[in-house]
């Protein structure tokens, strides 16, 4: 058995992105938040459909188009089906979709981790590689995240990247997560390393 324990993360975001866009009934910039709900119209054989969001301060409605003009023809069938029944799944993955339009757009760190162990280990591990998949975007950032779930301080993660015994890839500890993040971690000689495996499998007492 090798000493390298080997996680993955699965990062679950709670809150959709929110755009800003111009309120008519506030008159100015404010952010609008889905409302889990899309309306479809069928005039003759074109199809549009929007996924509605709410302002934030007043509840007016902003249509997000998802599907303009189109011949009914053109569209899956099970994906018309899934509109017509305002499918929840779907509702979620076309609210984490990218914004073709360039908006200011809000968006949030709180998430829930899955995590599972890919290999275990001999105790004590000798090094931690986390990978995550993260299927949906979101704000939080990789020192956040990892503080978060090893029960450990920013001050703590950044001190241990600048002796070179934490690392993440591909881009640091201030950015937002993506998919494909890898964190190492050397646990060799680490006083609480122990502490800090179970914390990455999820096993913490
Ligand atoms: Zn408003």
């Amino acid at each position: 058995m090798s000493d390298v324990l080997h996680v993955q993360w699965t990062i679950i975001p709670a809150n959709a992105p929110e755009p800003w866009l111009n309120c008519t009934r506030c008159r100015g910039a404010t952010r609008f938040r889905t409302s889990g709900k899309i309306r479809v119209n069928a005039n003759g054989k074109r199809v549009d459909a929007w996924l509605i969001y709410k302002c934030t301060s007043c509840d007016n409605t902003w249509n997000r188009p998802i599907l303009e003009r189109r011949h009914v023809s053109t569209i899956e069938p099970h994906l018309l089906a899934s509109l017509q029944a305002n499918d929840p799944e779907l509702c979620r993955r076309l609210a984490f979709e990218q914004w073709r339009r360039k908006l200011k757009v809000e968006h949030f760190d709180d998430v829930t981790v899955r995590k599972n162990v890919v290999s275990e280990t001999t105790r004590p591990a000798g090094r931690l590689e986390i990978v995550c998949v993260v299927p949906e975007t979101t704000g939080l950032r990789v020192d956040r995240l990892v503080a978060n779930e090893l029960r450990l301080s920013r001050s703590r993660i950044q001190s241990m990247q600048n002796a070179g015994h934490l690392a993440a890839s591909p881009e640091g500890l201030h950015r937002s997560i993506r998919n494909g993040l890898q964190v190492r971690i050397e646990l060799r000689g680490v006083h609480d390393g122990d502490k800090i495996a179970l914390a990455a499998m999820g096993r913490e007492a």
